[in-house]
């Protein structure tokens, strides 16, 4: 069959026109009031059409568009909002530099509204919060992704529990998305090599604000039919389509950034998936440029940032060797490097033909700013990583963090923005990086605060009965049990979430080990729980499958179906309602496998209190002021034994603490000390969890220094790179015969605090001359009787003289903690281009 296409739009009166801009612009995923005008114009189009804006225009009638157009109060809001948004486009940002080079930020996933399905979970909504927040701080920045023909799987529970999946086709025609035309209108188009083959994609934008996010499609007719669905699905298919996804995105999307004229100065890889574009980038300056792979190579390091989510070794990303030479076989030449060369960019041991090739280490060693996503997650990325600085102290490996945050915006309920636009002033929405704001929460009423929060409890409420109502129809059940649908949950009871990715280490089922004390919270007559669960198991995880499975039994069998709820298909409107109609937000995992968790924040800002493991964002953000923390943060080798100490630390904090807090009412039926606890929570985490802290922050410490970086590696036809390319080729040449010799000092068995101490090291350059190495004393509190330092200090040793080919380097430190101190002295390289010091096989002690 020959088919041709075309797309048929809306007819919008003129009054109506600015409906169909708003339709197509993400900010509406966080201006609620923009989204109240769709479902206005037809409330059973809006449902049908899946909260849709875009498919809402297309569905409403022609008789309905007219009727609203000569709606006086109608085009008065809609102007109002229209105003609102222009204003939002033009106004001041916190950002007011050039805009000439940007930073290209990619990402496998964007979660930023139900309309646009191109996520799975956490990492998503980080995109996608990381998008909508660079659009208000006015930064240079785009993203960079897959428009997936399905998306991530839509979860179906049947009538025992068990997990289906489905995988829904979008239609892009209908969604908030823009083909990307050049010349001629055609379509602008890359190509990427697959193992000899060629797969060519197209790119659609989304505009997210400010800011534009490109999307790369392989599903077009010139491509054979394994290659369009290579964008067919999210974390689908096997090893070898995440292979070519991977090049996709990573090579493909610079190419994809060139054909649309954008120049990425700097590249921001939001976990591994992305690090193939470091490679791309190097093979664009050899082409263009000539050079050779090390010069490339140090033009490309330090405008390059790499953030890992992944706490658990197992959980990186790593490819065969047999598949590596499938895909790349034809890098080595392109890039003038020997295989084994090749294969070392992605290797803790960089010659060790047993090591598959690990993105995350490929990542590391082509970026100069590295980062895990909370401060725990850093520690736990340097341990992880360490191995890639032989002979570095842990606590100098040169990965950062940067804490995640979420967009206050998009997840605090519009009752309680509402709430908060009142009290907070304009300042709240129009300069979103003053987060000093929050400090107005002691400002609002307790029954305000108190009112709007029990709004926002009865909403999902209504929203659980009506999904699980859904659910029993689908499955057939009788009608009796659908009736007692409308009996499920109760709006004045304390409620507790557990909504997230159903994998076994976040233990969803912790609260159901001790049954009988589990049921005694559950039925007591005055002072109930309730508890909703929601969350997909991975497709392929049958034992997270399983635990979902053994939640609805639980209620079943024991009979509290009406107080135990799984509601099923978790997506960001679910979330939604979840976090901020719940009253408690409850997080198990085991510590140290969450990186960061994002949903408790969202809950926090909306005054729904943590009860958590101290893991990840938590570990930082707890105080008793703000929720409660399961344990201290200890670990277990037995996770048996884990599970046992934490459930009941769990029951006995419900038990004595948070149930009686919930529930200890006054006169006015308000629970005050409760209340208290919300506005203390939603001041401290507002501030320190808001996603503009995270952007302020990224910004600060990666894309403003890469940026000047790129400006200087440019200059003078790229001289830096090639004078570090050539420097650390002579270091290394070098390096293997630079010795410490010797080190003196004049201290004295006793010191006293004030005294100075200088020590002399004599050092052997060999080729180097003395200003091409940073020669540093390291010094602290000896520990373990002198085998170690600790708190160790550094501090840089001058060159004071040359003895033959020996260096005489000196410093005088001044004896400043008391107890065992020690020193030693060790060579790190030095040029004034490097970023920082820590390069990987560079350090010798003495
Ligand atoms: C916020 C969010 C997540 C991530 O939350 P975690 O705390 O990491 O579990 C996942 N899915 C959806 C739909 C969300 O809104």
């Amino acid at each position: 069959m020959n088919i041709s296409t075309y797309t048929v739009k809306p007819k919008l009166p003129n009054s109506l026109k600015p409906l169909e801009e708003i339709a197509r612009n993400l900010w509406l995923s966080w201006n609620f009031d923009a989204v109240e005008l769709f479902i206005r114009l037809d409330y059973d189009v809006w449902l049908s059409s899946h909260q849709s804006p875009v498919r809402t225009l297309g569905m409403v009638s022609q008789e309905r568009l007219v009727e609203v157009a000569k709606d006086d109060s109608y085009i008065a809001r809609l102007n109002e909002v229209y105003t609102r948004f222009l204003k939002y486009k033009k106004g001041e940002t916190w950002y007011r530099g050039s805009r000439k080079d940007v930073v290209a930020y990619f990402s496998m996933e964007y979660g930023m509204d139900v309309s646009l399905p191109i996520y799975s979970g956490g990492l998503g909504i980080l995109s996608g919060d990381h998008m909508k927040t660079s659009s208000d701080m006015g930064l240079p920045l785009v993203g960079v992704g897959f428009l997936y023909r399905q998306g991530y799987f839509k979860q179906l529970l049947n009538a025992d529990g068990y997990q289906q999946e489905s995988y829904p086709e979008n239609d892009w025609y209908n969604m908030p998305v823009e083909l990307k035309t050049g010349k001629n209108n055609e379509p602008v188009k890359i190509t990427v090599d697959l193992a000899g083959r060629q797969a060519t994609a197209q790119v659609w934008e989304v505009k997210v604000g400010r800011s534009s996010l490109f999307l790369l499609d392989t599903n077009i007719p010139e491509n054979a039919p394994d290659i369009r669905n290579i964008t067919a699905t999210l974390y689908g298919g096997d090893k070898e389509t995440r292979m070519q996804q991977e090049i996709l995105l990573g090579i493909g999307g610079i190419r994809a950034l060139r054909a649309l004229g954008v120049n990425p100065a700097a590249t921001h890889m939001n976990e591994g998936h992305a690090a193939f574009l470091g490679l791309e980038r190097v093979r664009e300056l050899m082409s263009e440029r000539h050079f050779n792979f090390d010069e490339a190579r140090e033009a490309v390091w330090p405008t390059n940032i790499f953030t890992t989510h992944t706490p658990v070794p197992a959980g990186n990303e790593r490819f065969d060797i047999g598949l590596m030479e499938k895909y790349f076989r034809s890098w080595p030449q392109i890039l003038g490097i020997s295989w084994k060369d090749f294969l070392s960019l992605g290797r803790e041991r960089p010659y060790d033909d047993s090591e598959t090739f690990c993105m995350t280490v490929l990542a590391i060693k082509f970026a100069a700013y590295a980062n895990g996503v909370a401060a725990l997650h850093g520690v736990v990325s340097r341990k992880m990583w360490q191995n890639l600085w032989p002979g570095l102290p842990l606590n100098e490996i040169p990965i950062d963090h940067v804490t995640n945050g979420v967009h206050p915006r998009t997840w605090v309920s519009s009752n309680m923005v509402e709430l908060l636009d009142r009290y907070f002033g304009p300042h709240f929405e129009e300069e979103p990086t003053d987060l000093s704001v929050w400090n107005r929460m002691d400002r609002i009423s307790d029954e305000e605060l108190w009112r709007t929060h029990e709004r926002r409890r009865e909403r999902l409420v209504a929203f659980a009965r009506e999904r699980i109502r859904d659910n029993l129809k689908r499955n057939g059940a009788v009608e009796r049990r659908i009736a007692q649908a409308e009996d499920a949950l109760s709006p004045y009871t304390l409620t507790l979430a557990f909504a997230r990715r159903f994998a076994t280490y976040k233990r969803g089922n912790l609260l159901l080990r001790d049954p009988e004390r589990l049921l005694k919270l559950l039925k007591d007559t005055e002072r109930p729980i309730q508890l909703i669960f929601a969350g997909k198991a991975h497709p392929m995880d049958m034992p997270g499958k399983e635990l979902i499975r053994s939640i609805i039994h639980f209620a079943e069998q024991h009979d509290v179906t009406s107080r135990i709820i799984f509601l099923e298909n978790y997506d960001i409107s679910m979330a939604h309602y979840l976090t901020s109609g719940a009253d408690v937000w409850l997080n198990t995992p085991r510590r140290p496998m969450e990186a960061s968790g994002t949903s408790g924040m969202k809950a926090a800002m909306n005054g729904v209190l943590n009860c958590s493991i101290l893991d990840g964002w938590w570990d930082e953000a707890y105080n008793p002021e703000v929720g409660w923390a399961i344990g201290r943060g200890e670990e277990y080798e037995d996770t048996n034994l884990q599970d046992e100490i934490e459930s009941k630390a769990l029951y006995d904090l419900l038990e004595r603490e948070v149930i009686p807090l919930f529930y200890q009412r006054g006169r006015d039926g308000l629970p005050r000390e409760w209340i208290r606890r919300m506005k203390t929570c939603m001041k401290q985490i507002g501030q320190s969890m808001s996603s503009h802290r995270m952007l302020m922050d990224y910004s600060n410490k990666f894309y403003f220094p890469a940026l000047k970086n790129y400006r200087r590696i440019v200059k003078d036809d790229y001289a830096e790179p090639k004078a570090l390319a050539a420097y650390m080729g002579k270091l290394r040449q070098a390096w293997d015969s630079i010795k410490i010799q010797k080190i003196e000092s004049n201290a004295k068995p006793i010191m006293q605090r004030g005294d100075s101490l200088t020590v002399t090291a004599r050092v052997e350059l060999g080729a180097l001359s003395p200003d091409e190495v940073l020669v540093e004393l390291y010094h602290g509190s000896a520990s373990n009787h002198g085998d170690g330092i600790e708190n160790a200090n550094r501090a840089e040793m001058r060159s004071v003289g040359q003895e033959g080919n020996v260096v005489v380097y000196q410093v005088r430190i001044e004896c400043a903690d008391t107890g065992l101190q020690g020193h030693t002295v060790r060579i790190l390289p030095k040029h004034p281009a490097l970023v920082h010091p820590y390069r990987t096989g560079f350090i010798k002690w003495a």
